[in-house]
């Protein structure tokens, strides 16, 4: 949920973000397809309760070809209302103890794919005395800051919520900086856990860590965007891999009640879909969001072609 500007960026954000989706549900190994729903409005709308509920109208017709989620401006407990009367609705809060909040999955699938692309540029997944720049301390981020602290890692943080930054200054030493440096700092990790579109024609070159992998949708602004990266030095994560912890832990309800230690445990294999997808772009010398790219669409051709068989 977003004040849009105008419909057609709705529109043209409702289709990254569903390819997106597509990908990540293949990424993540889940026997779905991929979509995603945009509503045009200011989540502190008061009138935000109603307009929920308008919405799971619509989605209850779908009769369960479309479940939804919570996202930007949607929380568990938003996605509770949407549940009153629409039986395809995933992560809201009733589903969980008091006090849980899902995206504590996406953060664990970040932390993990952070380890793992570690592993990779410098030979070892521990990230004590290693330097992450943390753009965005909302529900998802402020959670893999959380696990990256735990690890010895040093914190470097933004976000326009003062509020935030100032817990994470509080909690974890981190160093705060203005929201339009983040992505500049002199750091090892840039982790965008914020908006999409981050790397872009006027960031990209301002980007010194030798590691991009945060949570953010559509980080890369446009395609060209990560062979870009790959000239640059930089090992850059696909976002829909390092990100796709939180449909992992949801969209396993679909189908069975996966137990926390068992979801747990599919959270963790993205670490070795985050190697396979680093190793493939250096072996080929390709970007690794056209690699990731390119293994989620076979992925998708292989489902549907089983399919129709
Ligand atoms: P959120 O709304 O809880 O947090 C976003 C945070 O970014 C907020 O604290 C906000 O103040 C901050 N922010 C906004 N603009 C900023 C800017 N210019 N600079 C710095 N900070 C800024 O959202 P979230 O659920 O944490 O999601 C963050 C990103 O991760 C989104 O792109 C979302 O689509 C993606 N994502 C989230 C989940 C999840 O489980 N929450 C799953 C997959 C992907």
């Amino acid at each position: 949920m977003q004040p849009y500007q105008s419909l057609d960026d709705a529109l043209n954000d409702v289709l990254r973000l569903s390819q997106g989706m597509t990908f990540k549900n293949a990424m993540a190994g889940l026997s779905l397809g991929g979509g995603k729903c945009v509503i045009v409005a200011d989540p502190n709308d008061p009138a935000k309760p109603e307009l929920l509920r308008a919405f799971a109208h619509h989605v209850q017709h779908f009769s369960g070809r479309f479940w939804t989620a919570i996202d930007v401006g949607v929380g568990p407990a938003d996605a509770d209302i949407l549940a009153e009367n629409c039986d395809y609705i995933f992560a809201n809060a009733s589903r969980y103890e008091a006090g849980f909040n899902p995206s504590a999955y996406t953060a664990l699938g970040g932390f993990v794919s952070i380890k793992a692309a570690a592993e990779h540029q410098w030979g070892s997944p521990d990230l004590h005395g290693r330097t992450v720049a943390v753009q965005g301390l909302g529900a998802a981020g402020s959670r893999l800051a959380a696990h990256l602290h735990d690890v010895g890692a040093k914190l470097v943080v933004a976000d326009i919520n003062q509020e935030a930054v100032n817990a994470a200054v509080a909690q974890w030493n981190a160093t705060a900086v203005d929201p339009h440096t983040i992505h500049a700092q002199d750091v090892d990790i840039f982790a965008p856990c914020a908006l999409g579109a981050i790397v872009n024609d006027v960031t990209l070159p301002q980007i010194t860590a030798s590691v991009i992998c945060g949570l953010a949708n559509n980080q890369l602004a446009e395609p060209h965007h990560g062979a870009a990266l790959r000239s640059a030095g930089i090992t850059y994560v696909p976002d829909y891999v390092a990100n796709g912890g939180g449909i992992t832990a949801a969209g396993s309800v679909i189908y069975s009640e996966p137990s926390d230690a068992e979801i747990r445990g599919r959270i963790d294999a993205i670490g070795e879909t985050v190697s396979a997808v680093l190793r493939q772009a250096d072996r080929s010398d390709r970007p690794s969001a056209e690699v990731a790219d390119n293994m989620a669409r076979a992925k998708v051709a292989s489902a549907a072609a089983s399919n129709d068989r």
